[in-house]
């Protein structure tokens, strides 16, 4: 793995800056969530994966990090379908502003990496006297667009 000290370094900084004890679940948890590849995951999705890559951790662990991070800010819970939890990760490369799409029909949420337009969005704030953490477009996510037929955006 290319550039282990330099991640590694980063995560124990990141843990360290929260207040959270470094330990191996924590470090394993957090590097899972960093080469995930994708922001919307929930529990089961995670756990999975970390039984895949890294050394067993048992589902109350898991629950329990997942808890510390979210307290930390590293992770949004959000329900789909009214009862299924699922979390939404913050990377620390994204500097200061979080912009998220959401479907307002399902809640699948998903982040926009777009440098320049969150800059834009950062100084537009701060030109109004606000430090903005975090921005939502509420919309129809591809697969309840063409399950409802409904083309665009929908009217809240
Ligand atoms: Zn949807």
């Amino acid at each position: 793995m290319p550039h282990l000290t330099d991640t590694l370094h980063i995560r124990l900084q990141r843990l360290h800056q929260a207040g959270l004890r470094p330990t191996l679940q924590r470090l394993s948890v957090l590097g899972t969530l960093d080469t995930l590849g994708q922001d919307s995951f929930s529990v089961e999705q995670l756990f999975q994966t970390l039984r895949q890559h890294q050394q067993p951790i048992s589902l109350t662990t898991v629950y329990r990090v997942l808890h510390d991070f979210e307290t930390a800010g590293f992770l949004t819970r959000q329900w789909m379908d009214g009862h299924r939890a699922s979390y939404l990760y913050h990377p620390r490369n994204v500097p200061g502003l979080v912009l998220r799409l959401v479907c307002r029909c399902c809640g699948h949420q998903e982040r926009v990496d777009d440098p320049e337009l969150l800059e834009h969005l950062r100084q537009q704030a701060a030109r109004r006297g606000m430090e903005a953490t975090g921005a939502t477009l509420h919309g129809l996510c591809r697969h309840c667009n063409s399950a409802t037929g409904e083309p665009g955006l929908k009217r809240a």
